[in-house]
């Protein structure tokens, strides 16, 4: 198990982050937060329903790369069996068997949900309460590539920890209802993202995404699926889910 200390304290974060995170808290509208620096150097929408925000100090990047490390080599040395996050990641280490319930639980509650809140308050961004946490890594002999899906979260918050990859770039390739996840690409919904330490890419579970085949180096990335406890329903105008929804399914092209 980890110790105590592998928790985030506010040294940890980034000086505007928590700057950005104080303000959110304050109960300021979204124009408000949008004419502070702090917000805007955070906080940034880099295509619709798509937000990096600048987290962590790269330090605390490293240690907490160090203490999840040490964590897994105790669980494998006594005998332990590492569970995987879910199907799609073969090399995926979830967190809770390490000991890191507590951590992914205050980064929900208290460093996500303030953010989410504001930019995200259609997929339960206010109520946020629950986590599955894990950490992947895309590696020429771990997972090298991740095939389109969708997240079982109601938000996922992905910030990566290190990346010295060529490749394995993530792609979002829109929003969708259930109904609707298997439809074709609209012109301009495709937004291929490079990752960069100490930054989390925050988007709605149902936002489809794939990651591209990695070419050489190591990427690891902690990736924190967030949800609310109440029952999980969106409305499709809340969803965004255009023109496929707006259209009704008898007049939605065939796919
Ligand atoms: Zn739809």
């Amino acid at each position: 198990m980890l110790e105590p200390t592998a928790t985030l304290s506010d040294a940890d974060v980034e000086p505007e982050f928590l700057a950005a995170w104080r303000l959110a808290q304050m109960g300021s509208s979204r124009r408000d937060l949008e004419r502070d620096t702090a917000w805007t150097n955070t906080v940034r929408e880099l295509h619709p329903g798509v937000f990096a925000l600048r987290v962590l100090r790269r330090e605390a990047c490293a240690r907490l790369l160090r203490q999840i490390d040490s964590a897994r080599d105790r669980e494998l040395e006594r005998g332990g069996r590492l569970a995987s996050p879910n199907s799609m990641h073969r090399h995926g280490v979830l967190l809770s068997v390490l000991g890191l319930d507590a951590l992914l639980a205050d980064m929900t509650t208290r460093w996500v949900r303030p953010i989410a809140a504001h930019v995200l308050p259609q997929f339960n961004g206010a109520t946020l309460s629950a986590h599955h946490g894990y950490l992947v890594e895309y590696a020429r002999d771990k997972d090298e590539r991740l095939a389109f899906h969708v997240d079982d979260s109601d938000v996922t918050f992905n910030l990566c920890l290190s990346d010295s990859a060529e490749g394995a770039e993530l792609t979002m390739l829109g929003l969708r209802c259930d109904q609707h996840r298997d439809t074709e690409l609209l012109p301009g919904e495709c937004y291929e993202y490079r990752h960069e330490p100490g930054v989390a890419v925050l988007h709605a579970g149902r936002h489809r995404h794939r990651v591209e085949g990695l070419r050489s180096g190591v990427r690891r990335n902690l990736i924190l699926w967030c949800r609310a406890a109440a029952p999980r329903g969106f409305s499709t105008t809340a969803l965004g889910c255009q023109p496929w929804c707006a259209w009704g399914s008898r007049n939605a092209p065939s796919t």
